[in-house]
This record gives structure tokens, C-alpha cells and sequence, in this order.
């Protein structure tokens, strides 16, 4: 019976079962999913991030009502100073 390779890098099994890949490769493969995984997190944490800093935002500026009238510089201003959601 020939030996087994594994079926990512061809280098000899050095382990059993399903996937058909080294130890090397399935370490690899862990890394990279694990790279992923932190990734997409992070990507959704700044996604609710941004959307609570929005909504925040709105409601900041609503609360002035009709009376508030505001140049750029004025506006970059509050959001400067804004304490942001907690
Ligand atoms: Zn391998």
C-alpha cells in the first residue's frame, strides 16, 4: 500500500482522518481561519460602531429642533466635542 500524501502540500500524512492534510497545513489552515474569523469581527464591530455614532449623531442634532442654524465649521465642532454613544 503506497503512503499517503497530504493532499495540500503532497509532503508525506503525518496524520488520520478527514482532511487528507499534514499537520503543517491543517496548523496553516487553523491560522488563516482564525485571521478570518478576527477580521469579520472587527469588521462588524465598526460597522455597529459607525451605525451608533450615526444615530447618536442624529438625535444630537435633532434635539437643537428648528432653531439651530449651523455653518460647517460649526457642526464639525459639536461632533468634535460630542461624547458619543455610550
Ligand atoms: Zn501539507
Amino acid at each position: 500500500m503506497a503512503s499517503e500524501t497530504c493532499n495540500k502540500c503532497g509532503e508525506a500524512l503525518d496524520t488520520t482522518g478527514y482532511p487528507l492534510w499534514c499537520l503543517k497545513c491543517r496548523a496553516k489552515d487553523k491560522r488563516d481561519r482564525d485571521a478570518n474569523n478576527k477580521e469579520r469581527r472587527e469588521s462588524q464591530c465598526w460597522a455597529q460602531g459607525v451605525a451608533a455614532m450615526r444615530e447618536y449623531l442624529a438625535q444630537q442634532f435633532s434635539s437643537y429642533g428648528t432653531q439651530g442654524s449651523f455653518s460647517g465649521i460649526e457642526i464639525a465642532r459639536v461632533i468634535a466635542h460630542c461624547r458619543g454613544p455610550e
